[in-house]
């Protein structure tokens, strides 16, 4: 059984339909790349499954429970945690403050997440308004971490960071897929994106228009459905 499974979901911003039908799926210990060209919907699926868009048709599940409707600090509490788009840190709390306030128990620990990032434990004490760009990103990815979520959300989470802190991250993300943790992932670097992924979703216009791993993605539909 998935642990998250999304079944032609439906949802509006007022009366503009933005998702016409939705499908994915994310199984236990998976790393699932959600794709498609801008505005075509991928931000509003995870909008949706975090409950902070109320679906108007279809079904969310997470871990075997119907989730659809549900508000979101429910959902997180189940287990999935974001990394949202454009790094969200308290900025005049400390890194070692911003971690203890998302934490919540389980095999993720401030210990564990500065051996992943050692940086965050280079700038302990520190400020999160004093990090770089790259460092907050980090943080936000150790934020998420330290609430143990059964599935990890990063949404464009390597967006407009340098080159070497992106390599940090990816590198993040393959210690993570290799530690068990299931992951859905949404970012536009396909060099990236397709050697970690096990299975990949291509939305078009609110709509899933493919489903498969990363070798069925061919070039002809990378070029068709992405663009590239
Ligand atoms: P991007 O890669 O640019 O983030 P996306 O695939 O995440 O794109 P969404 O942001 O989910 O796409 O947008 C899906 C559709 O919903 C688009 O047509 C967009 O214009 C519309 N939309 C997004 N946010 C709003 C909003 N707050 N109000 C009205 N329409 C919106």
């Amino acid at each position: 059984m998935s642990l998250l499974e999304v079944d032609r979901l439906e949802s509006f911003y007022g009366a503009s339909q933005a998702l016409f039908g939705v499908s994915l799926a994310v199984a236990e210990g998976e790393v699932v790349a959600l794709m498609g060209r801008n505005g075509m919907g991928k931000t509003t699926t995870i909008r949706s499954v975090l409950g902070l868009i109320r679906p108007r048709g279809g079904r969310i599940a997470f871990g075997g429970s119907e989730i659809a409707g549900m508000r979101p600090h429910r959902i997180a509490r189940l287990g999935i945690g974001l990394v949202p788009e454009g790094r969200r840190c308290f900025p005049n709390l400390t890194v070692h403050e911003n971690l203890v306030a998302a934490a919540r128990k389980g095999v993720w620990t401030e210990a564990r997440v500065t051996e992943l990032f050692p940086r965050l434990g280079e700038r302990r004490d520190q400020f999160a308004s004093t990090l770089s760009g790259g460092e907050q990103q980090m943080l936000a990815v150790g934020r998420a971490l330290m609430t143990n979520p059964r599935l990890i959300i990063l949404d464009e989470a390597t967006e407009g960071l340098a080159p070497v802190i992106r390599k940090d991250i990816w590198a993040a993300i393959r210690t993570l897929k290799a530690a068990g943790q299931s992951i859905l992932v949404v970012d536009k670097t396909l060099a990236e994106l397709l050697p970690v992924a096990d299975r990949c979703f291509v939305l078009e216009k609110g709509t899933t228009v493919f489903e498969g791993t990363p070798q069925a993605l061919t070039p002809e539909l990378q070029d068709r459905y992405l663009g590239v």
